[in-house]
């Protein structure tokens, strides 16, 4: 979920396809390749030449440099690799089996073992493990003497996301790009055209840009560029011009990468569910676990820490309610201290977004020495803990460069949801129709996290009136508990203000000695089975003089007499409500931060990746 560049023009395009490249270097990657039509050959004929290679772009570059190609006209790669480990076999460009077509691409193929099956049968030879691979090869079978036609046939058959560029000797005069779901914009400029993720790579050369939608397809030349709706006609599009500089590019016009990923989690979100609901039925082959394994089950073990922690306790909640298999939940810093006990036929769950956490990796080999069954959920591919696992389910969420988790966080849950899901129905303990409406409204999740971040500016003014508080405790229960220890989490890592997350329940024994008229009381308290609990226990913060701050549904009449501010969220099932009110605890932190100058991106003493014990 990287990013592509692509340049055809009157310049050499070698060192500014590697310019954009390193320009796209903010948003993570892994790997990187670049595909020129090289006009350094003894005939002087435009052959397609491929340099890539694993980790840093800078050693891609050197090769790039060495190899003394270059021409007119060429595209470029930084790789997040989601299917096949970060080699450079499995980095971008790929090729197809003439040789003659090479092409990039940033997202997803649903579809693509069906693809591959379909391409090997007819004779079409496959190098890397990548998604990607069956793009060149189906170019290669719709290809007769016009890529952009075969583009256009490229995009019906696929399911999945991309953003791709192409380029190949049979028509050295164009570059073909396509864009589904994955964002693309093109460049233009006297000295020539460019097709892009994202506006930093090219922001040196040109201001000037049109948006690519989904389903179009363009045509890159020296002069010009065109664009092509889903059923081939030409589209009439004006170019916009960007005022945004390369920084703030970078960061899509939002201050900091944390805002940045709160929004894109619509996307994100979308993006984790991507090819695992499909027919509206959740499939989790990457499990490596038969329908008997999975029916035979005795218990799960699930280990994390910090917010993947959270997200193992809404697993928990989902997991045993609907599938009615008992689990566990371990601080993964605990569990290898504790002579923990692995079952026969249970399930380890490691939960890391980085997948290089190092308590979750010794607790790994812990429970994998008792002789467990592991599954890792990680967003990063061939990370150690992926490696380690006897299997691995990614979370698809795109690289994160805020420190603090947001959208992997969403995307750890979505995953939680449908594996509940999954094991229910297997285990034929979900009852049928319940089964049909949370899938119904998982479906819908993207778009009440959207009408949620719509309203950012409510949560910004409730941050602007309680930011100098001094004491900050969130209480929830049931499924607004993992919600309120996540909120409190955020709070703690981005404004350095004393924050706890606690069941509300649970007040009486101890923490309710700590209200006062300096404590916000942050309620999560959705409609659901708990919610008078809720009501009364957040009346005895207030009869503390605490200042209350709720969390509640659309639909609540009752809470403004109890509350000093409520935000309001979208109504859905009691379960899904883990995922709905995190939403605005993230946003209410980032704020909070704001107001007090923190930088939310950097908190001091944290790292993204913790890889010390
Ligand atoms: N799915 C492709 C791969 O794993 C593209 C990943 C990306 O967008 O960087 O190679």
């Amino acid at each position: 979920m990287c990013g592509i560049v692509a340049y055809i023009g009157k310049e050499n395009c070698r060192d500014i396809i590697l310019e954009g490249l390193k320009r796209l270097e903010y948003r993570g990657y892994d790997s990187a390749g670049i595909a020129i039509l090289n006009t350094n050959t003894d005939d002087g004929e435009p052959a397609v030449e491929i340099i890539k290679e694993a980790g840093k772009i800078r050693d891609m570059e050197a090769l790039a440099v060495k190899s003394k190609i270059d021409g007119k006209c060429g595209i470029g790669h930084t790789r997040w690799a989601t299917h096949g480990e970060p080699t450079a076999v499995n980095a971008h460009p790929h090729k197809d089996c003439t040789g003659k077509i090479a092409l990039v691409h940033n997202g997803i193929i649903e579809n693509y073992e069906q693809l591959r099956e379909e391409l090997k049968s007819q004779g079409h030879n496959f190098l890397s493990e990548t998604d990607t691979e069956v793009l060149p090869h189906l170019l290669e079978k719709y290809y007769d003497g016009d890529l952009l036609a075969a583009m256009q046939e490229l995009v019906k058959r696929i399911k999945g996301s991309g953003a791709i560029a192409a380029i190949s000797s049979h028509c050295p005069d164009e570059i073909i790009g396509a864009r589904i779901a994955s964002p693309l914009i093109a460049g233009v400029s006297k000295m020539g055209n460019f097709l892009a993720s994202d506006m930093p790579a090219v922001l040196k050369h040109t201001r000037k840009f049109l948006i690519i939608n989904d389903y179009e397809t363009v045509r890159l030349t020296e002069g010009g560029v065109e664009i092509f709706s889903r059923d081939g006609r030409p589209v009439n599009r004006k170019p916009f011009k960007a005022n945004w500089s390369i920084e703030s590019a970078e960061k899509s016009g939002y201050e900091d990468f944390m805002l940045k990923e709160i929004f894109e989690q619509p996307y994100g979100v979308k993006e984790t569910m991507r090819g695992r609901l499909t027919d509206g039925e959740p499939g989790f082959e990457e499990s490596g676990l038969t329908c008997d394994q999975i029916k035979g089950l005795s218990k799960v073990q699930i280990i994390a820490c910090g917010s993947s922690y959270h997200a193992a306790l809404i697993g928990k909640q989902v997991i045993e309610k609907w599938s009615k298999i008992p689990v566990e939940v371990d601080f993964s810093s605990e569990y290898r201290y504790r002579d923990p006990l692995v079952e026969k036929d249970s399930l380890s769950i490691a939960i890391s977004q980085s997948g290089e956490t190092i308590d979750t990796l010794a607790a790994i080999r812990e429970a994998k020495s008792k002789g467990a069954r592991v599954m890792a959920i990680t967003n990063v591919v061939g990370s150690t803990i992926a490696r380690e696992s006897d299997s691995v389910i990614y979370t698809h969420a795109g690289p994160e460069i805020g420190v603090c988790a947001t959208k992997t966080f969403t995307s750890q849950i979505i995953i939680m949801y449908l594996m509940g899901l999954y094991f229910g129905r297997l285990r034929g303990f979900i009852d049928k129709e319940r089964y049909r409406e949370i899938i119904s409204q998982l479906n819908m999740i993207p778009g009440k996290i959207q009408n949620i971040l719509d309203r950012a500016e409510e949560l910004k003014k409730i941050a602007e009136h309680t930011y100098r508080k001094s004491c900050f405790l969130f209480l929830g229960r049931k499924h607004g508990l993992p919600a309120a220890l996540e909120g409190a989490l955020k709070l703690k890592e981005i404004s350095y203000i004393h924050a706890e997350g606690y069941p509300a329940g649970e007040m009486k024994h101890g923490p309710i000695a700590l209200t006062d008229t300096g404590t916000v009381v942050v309620g999560i308290m959705p409609l659901d089975s708990v919610y008078e609990k809720m009501l009364s226990n957040i009346q005895e913060v207030r009869a503390r003089r605490a200042m209350i701050f709720s969390i509640v549904s659309e639909n609540d009449g009752s809470i403004h007499e109890y509350a000093d501010y409520t935000f309001k969220v979208p109504e859905t099932p009691e379960e899904l409500y883990g995922i709905i009110t995190i939403i605005p605890l993230q946003l209410y932190s980032y704020y909070i931060a704001k107001n007090l100058g923190r930088n939310v991106d950097q908190p001091r003493n944290l790292a993204k990746s913790v890889t010390v014990e």
